[in-house]
């Protein structure tokens, strides 16, 4: 096991009160030294601009690397730092899932800026650079064959789906809430051309929670990612999820989110263990904090006490959505 980190990290700074600040990191960074999980970190050179064209168009890299102080979004700002933290952000990723491959362990990469919003030739929604994305690539060039990306952000990630829905190397399964930012993601669009049934979505509608997510796994990540067999499981780890996140209303418990993680952790036993958590969103501080921590414990066999579940969901509300996908899906997978 192993955390990914650098404290130039703590130097992006897009407004004094965006919601994606650096006190995200501090407050993660305290719940892991509480819990004597800070141990082995590792910290990445400088980002390459060889691994951020693995992704992106070389005229978007370059108006990131020189434009100075320009916004790509309006919630999304460009300042003359933002290229180096952003283009380290990527290769904390690479670092990442390359130390599980020769290990044979998960690994946590504490990546900030996040990346699963921005695209080819595109930032947006707090993202420079495509963090998972490059990751996935890098491994696809150097020998791997097939790559699973699970995004649990409660946004869906653009992004990413963008850069793979051609392509049957990689799997992409997002969750994420129906009808907010970005606005893509829809459950009837299953990738295209030879990517066809390698892309599914899951937008569950405003309250769903932890029965729900359970059922998600169970029904539908669990048959589709042991079918496909991949050689290493990504993870977009977003915790804006969660109940108590400002900027979305699902109503994931902490508890609930780290099932999530424990049954990945299961599941990657037949690749190795090659699961790497990336972090992506997850706007409330102590919310954010703990599930990480809970997540990197569960990576070690040691559970972390959790605080915040008291809205345990029972309803399942998105079971007619995961039976959708399901019924999308069936056309290429065994459900
Ligand atoms: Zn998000």
């Amino acid at each position: 096991m192993a955390i990914f980190f650098n404290e130039e990290f703590y130097g992006h700074v897009q407004d004094p009160f965006h919601p994606e600040s650096p006190e995200r990191l501090r407050g993660i960074v305290q719940k892991l030294k509480a819990h004597d999980l800070w141990g082995d970190v590792r910290a990445s050179k400088m980002g390459q601009r060889a691994h951020l064209e693995l992704v992106h168009d070389r005229d978007y890299i370059d108006f990131i690397e020189t434009c100075g102080e320009c916004s790509l979004t309006m919630d999304t700002r460009v300042h003359h730092e933002t290229y180096a933290i952003a283009a380290l952000s990527a290769e904390c990723a690479i670092d990442a899932v390359r130390f599980s491959k020769e290990s044979g362990k998960p690994a946590l990469a504490m990546t900030r800026p996040p990346g699963h919003h921005s695209g080819q030739n595109y930032g947006m929604g707090f993202c420079y650079f495509n963090n998972i994305s490059i990751a996935a690539k890098y491994l696809l060039k150097n020998g791997d064959r097939k790559i699973a990306i699970v995004d649990l952000d409660v946004h869906h990630g653009n992004g990413t789906e963008q850069i793979f829905a051609s392509d049957p190397q990689v799997l992409y399964i997002s969750t994420h809430q129906m009808g907010i930012f970005p606005g893509t993601g829809n459950v009837d669009f299953v990738g295209k051309g030879e990517g066809k049934g390698f892309n599914f979505n899951m937008p569950f509608p405003s309250g769903c929670g932890d029965s729900t997510y359970d059922v998600a796994y169970s029904d539908f990540l669990k048959p589709v990612l042991e079918q496909f067999d991949p050689d290493a499981i990504l993870v977009s780890l977003g915790v804006d999820n969660h109940y108590r996140d400002p900027l979305a209303s699902l109503s994931l418990s902490s508890d609930g989110h780290v099932r999530q993680v424990k049954s990945l952790l299961e599941l990657a036993k037949s690749c190795r263990n090659r699961v790497t958590f990336m972090l992506e969103g997850g706007y409330d501080v102590p919310s954010l904090a703990e599930v990480v921590a809970g997540a990197y414990g569960a990576m070690q066999g040691i559970e972390v006490p959790l605080d915040f579940m008291d809205m345990i969901d029972n309803s399942c509300l998105g079971r007619n959505v995961i039976e959708r996908c399901k019924r999308n899906a069936s056309e290429y997978w065994d459900l």
